[in-house]
């Protein structure tokens, strides 16, 4: 559905035909408050999965706030990867709304799955998303790897939609964009700070030949290849490319010593 069918269908508590079947149905003044309210906020730039608050993903329903990025279609690509390298022990850096971990945990239904974030405010969110979703998913309060409650050598694979716009693009981006939390987008100087910091310290979690799966942004691969390639721990086994044929994953495996 587009923006203006969401809203409505949401507003009226109908379906998508109905909105075209029923052409001389009259709002009462309160729907058409409503109604008229939420264009403003969204004329202003904010998002309508914020204004809903929710987001479709992965062919599930997820509650979003403005404390966590909204599920981008992409990033459907980064779980339709991951899902092809199961393991017993699954960590995501940077949960979010938790949308990543939730449709992981949805359809790699023998792993445990363990999902950080160092904002309380998402963590809350993506709680309740595993929660409406009854999925069973360790959350923990981290800067990336930096917690209590990680284990060394432990995960068969880690995943993760780091933040990787450069902190000067920011102000550039769509206002929509400029609504999301900064936590969630900002990638430090170059973009490509977090992949620096996760490329240093993965291995020492992951089990040998375990898997390391990020997303990134346009242009990005060759770059984030290189910081992968540098720490000597890693293979690079794949690159995928999204729906615009913009590379978008990559898989990177770590080396046995
Ligand atoms: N995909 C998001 C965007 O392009 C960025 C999310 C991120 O930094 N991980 O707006």
């Amino acid at each position: 559905m587009h923006e203006a069918e969401l809203l409505f269908t949401e507003v009226l508590n109908c379906g998508r035909p109905e909105l075209y079947l029923n052409k001389d149905l009259k709002l009462s003044k309160g729907k058409g408050t409503l109604i008229s309210d939420v264009l403003k906020r969204r004329a202003l730039g904010e998002p309508l999965q914020y204004i809903l608050g929710k987001s479709d993903f992965y062919g599930l329903q997820f509650k979003v706030t403005p404390d966590c990025l909204i599920p981008r279609p992409e990033t459907e690509i980064l779980v339709e990867t991951a899902r092809k390298y199961p393991a017993e022990n699954i960590l995501e850096l940077g949960t979010g709304s938790g949308c990543i971990a939730v449709s992981l945990a949805k359809s790699l239904t023998q792993a445990r799955i363990t999902a950080t974030d160092i904002s309380d405010k998402a963590l809350a969110v993506a709680k309740e998303n595993a929660l409406i979703h009854k999925v069973n998913i360790d959350f923990i309060k981290a800067d990336l790897f930096d917690a209590y409650g990680l284990t060394p050598n432990t995960y068969g694979l880690i995943v993760s939609n780091p933040p990787y716009i450069a902190s000067g693009d920011i102000e550039t981006l769509q206002p929509e964009v400029r609504n999301e939390p900064r936590v969630a987008l900002d990638g430090g100087a170059d973009g490509l700070e977090i992949y620096r910091r996760i490329s240093a310290s993965a291995a020492q979690f992951l089990v040998d030949a375990g898997h390391l799966i990020v997303e990134m942004g346009f242009g990005q691969a060759q770059d984030i290849i290189k910081i992968f390639k540098k720490t000597q721990r890693f293979e690079i086994i794949d690159v995928v490319k999204d729906y615009n044929n913009i590379e978008r994953v990559i898989v990177a495996q770590k080396k046995v010593k």
